[in-house]
């Protein structure tokens, strides 16, 4: 358990010295605050490296569809993002900077008009070359769980300070940018959703007002993904996302940047929400193929 300073203070009397000693931790995290965006600054200033916007225009397909000014901003949040996170091979993968860059440019989608801490829980990428095994359990019935191995494309969780990718999920994934599927924007939004308290599939919100509309919109949209699951419907959302609401909000994010004029037209509210937390509207730079449109 930990006690704050304040209830310390009240029950040892001592009240001066550990307000002192908050009030001096607490300008010593604003110095460190400075710093980091005195860096992160830096940083964007530099004149971003001709590869690596070859690469990009090479490999990630959305990146040409962008307004110019969401193109810029895009190659600053990549800047910090290379900067800041360590990347390892694994299975004999060799990280280059083709590697680096397909993946950052696609996390960094996820950040465009928004502040942003860029993914503080995450410090290393491990890249495998392509689809892993993974030990799994899973529930047969609600008491018996079988263990066996599972193939993976990437995996994140909130304690690990780590994600797992496989590179040609990676690369086909940023060749096409809207079949629906892309591991990094998924493995990234279970990231955001790490940012605040819970993992639960709701992100930080500004408002409280956006968090009781997020948390109403959400579960209606859960239970449906849930019921059609069940029913065997077809759905545009991949069921996967009928896991948990952590699941629920990384395959809506999928859905939102690879098929926004579907997710649009069919779950007006889900794309609303989305919508207002990215504070981007896709649909303006989709390469979605909508039969009859
Ligand atoms: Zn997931």
């Amino acid at each position: 358990m930990t006690l704050h300073p304040v209830a310390v203070a009240a029950a040892t009397g001592c009240s001066n010295s550990v307000l002192e000693n908050e009030h001096r931790y607490t300008n010593l995290l604003e110095m460190l605050g400075f710093l980091k965006d005195r860096h992160r600054k830096r940083l964007k200033a530099r004149p971003f490296p001709n590869e690596w916007l070859k690469i990009i225009k090479a490999r990630v397909a959305f990146f040409v569809r962008l307004a110019a000014a969401d193109q810029a901003e895009l190659l600053d949040h990549i800047q910090v993002f290379l900067a800041e996170k360590n990347f390892e091979g694994c299975a004999g993968q060799e990280i280059t900077d083709e590697v680096r860059v397909t993946i950052g440019a696609q996390a960094c989608l996820l950040l465009l008009h928004r502040k942003t801490n860029y993914f503080p829980r995450l410090l290393t990428i491990l890249v495998y070359p392509s689809t892993y095994l993974a030990d799994e359990q899973r529930p047969i019935t609600a008491d018996i769980w079988e263990e066996g191995k599972a193939s993976r494309l990437g995996e994140t969780a909130r304690m690990m300070g780590s994600m797992v990718l496989a590179w040609d999920a990676v690369k086909s994934g940023a060749a096409d940018p809207a079949d629906g599927k892309n591991v990094v924007l998924h493995e990234f939004a279970h990231q955001l959703d790490y940012e605040n308290s819970a993992s639960d599939g709701t992100p930080a919100l500004a408002t409280r007002e956006q968090q009781l509309s997020w948390r109403e919109v959400m579960r209606t949209e859960f239970a449906s993904l849930r019921a059609a699951e069940e029913t065997g419907i077809p759905t545009l959302l991949d069921t996967y996302g009928a896991t948990n609401a952590a699941e629920f909000f990384a395959v809506s994010t999928e859905a939102f940047f690879e098929r926004p004029v579907m997710l649009r037209a069919q779950h007006p509210r889900l794309y609303a929400e989305l919508r207002n937390y990215f504070r981007q509207d896709p649909v303006e730079f989709s390469a979605e193929r909508v039969k009859g449109g």
